[in-house]
């Protein structure tokens, strides 16, 4: 496989980036190797600096749920470019977005817009601080929030993938009041909200960011009564699940409403918007109506509320959820009988249009389980998918993303390269 530019970019760009990434999830730090460079992309194909083609699961971390520059999405941001960039003043564009937001999300009557999914949370969390005149908040080991210094415990894949118990620089008073549960387990949950002080509980619907790990039906069900019965709000972080588990995201297919929803990731399309929203009285807690402030330069960009709206639409008519499901059910297969095939203990674990395996024997339910994953394994694994045209998130912890663009063809090619890695993986380890 030929990685010499990128090796060349990796080089140069190590002097004035640090360590040549702006996010340290696109180091490949697990998996060895240098980072690739992309150069472009189109429908379902992802191209690096060295001309390799790769059929794309990273999908930017999950926006790109259409595939890279869909014809209707990107028509719609060359007209709105030659509006202006920004204007710090509001547009209708702001008020369409909000519009389809609040259609998609019953518990939301009113939502803010802005850049980024921590963005998105770190104001969240301040709400319902604001709206409980409490300080406590419970988060799910494993479940990534964003990089704000409150939410910065026991976060998942980039984290876990480097094995940092939290990170340097974010002091003890910070966390103190960030109280970590299990996921999937609601009597850890029932341990600390019986001590009183509890603003809100904050959760991954459907965890991705430990890998994907699926919600125990009744344990969100649980979540949502206890949360309920002791005026603490529940805070649905769907920065990843929104508009992709279904459209009305994990509570749409869980059957759930919570107090306050975060999105981000597939509402801007590609572009940095993230969002929060809750219902009218919670809302009406924020900056201009009430005394939570919260503010943002580029906030509701015009071109970012253009491709949102647009990605948004297109979603709504393809209506993809029904074959996202057909899709990851036949990948979950042919992984599970190219392992078993090759002898290897392999977990899959999917809901929705997100997949990815486990090289562990046992059930993957919480962050603990997950971390019996083999990663050597998933090291050769990876590379071997990528050397077969594959382009999967370079870490065990990571979900993998379906989109649209891709074909059946792309799947079947898809499925050579599993029994190739497969393969690879038994060669190397089964001795
Ligand atoms: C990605 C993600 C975030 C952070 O969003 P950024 O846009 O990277 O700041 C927060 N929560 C969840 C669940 C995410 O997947």
């Amino acid at each position: 496989m030929k990685l010499e530019k990128s090796i060349e970019l990796y080089t140069r760009g190590k002097r004035h980036l640090v360590g040549a990434v702006n996010s340290p999830v696109r180091a490949f730090k697990s998996v060895g190797g240098v980072p690739i460079f992309i150069e472009r992309a189109k429908g379902s194909k992802i191209y690096d600096v060295d001309g390799n083609e790769y059929i794309d699961f990273v999908l930017s971390y999950g926006p790109m749920i259409l595939g890279h520059r869909n014809g209707v999405v990107e028509k719609t941001i060359k007209k709105y470019m030659k509006n202006g960039y920004t204007f710090g003043a509001s547009t209708k564009g702001e008020i369409i977005m909000a519009e389809m937001v609040c259609d998609a999300f019953p518990g939301m009557d009113k939502v803010r817009f802005v850049n980024s999914g921590t963005e998105a949370v770190l104001s969240a969390i301040r709400l319902a601080r604001a709206y409980t005149g409490k300080n406590k908040i419970i988060k799910f080991a494993g479940c990534y929030h964003g990089h704000s210094d409150a939410l910065l415990v026991a976060a998942g894949s980039g984290l876990a993938t480097l094995s940092i118990p939290g990170s340097k620089g974010v002091p003890d008073e910070a966390v103190k009041n960030t109280l970590i549960a299990e996921f999937n387990n609601i009597k850890s949950v029932e341990n600390h909200i019986r001590k009183g002080g509890i603003a809100a509980v904050i959760i991954e619907p459907i965890a991705g960011n430990m890998g994907v790990i699926q919600p125990d039906k009744k344990f969100i069900k649980e979540l949502r009564e206890l949360t309920k019965d002791n005026d603490v709000l529940l805070i649905a972080d769907e920065v990843m699940t929104g508009f992709r588990s279904q459209y009305g995201g994990a509570q749409e297919l869980l059957g759930f409403e919570a107090d306050i929803t975060c999105l981000g990731k597939v509402v801007g399309g590609g572009f940095p918007v993230g969002a929060y929203g809750a219902r009218n009285e919670i809302m009406e807690m924020v900056s201009p109506l009430g005394d939570m402030y919260q503010a943002g330069t580029l906030s509701g960009n015009p071109i970012a509320m253009a491709c949102g709206i647009a990605t948004l639409k297109e979603l709504k008519k393809q209506n993809p959820y029904k074959d996202f499901e057909k899709t990851a059910a036949f990948l979950e297969r042919e992984m599970k009988s190219a392992a078993k095939k090759n002898g290897i203990d392999l977990q899959v674990n999917r809901f929705g249009s997100m997949i990815n395996p486990f090289f562990t024997k046992t059930r993957v339910v919480d962050f603990k389980t997950a971390q019996t994953s083999d990663t050597k394994k998933f090291k050769t694994f990876f590379w071997k998918m990528m050397e077969n045209g594959v382009f999967l998130p370079p870490s065990q912890f990571e979900s993998w993303f379906l989109g649209t663009a891709m074909t059946k063809r792309d799947i079947y090619k898809v499925r050579s390269a599993i029994q190739i890695a497969m393969k690879a993986v038994a060669d190397k380890f089964n001795k």
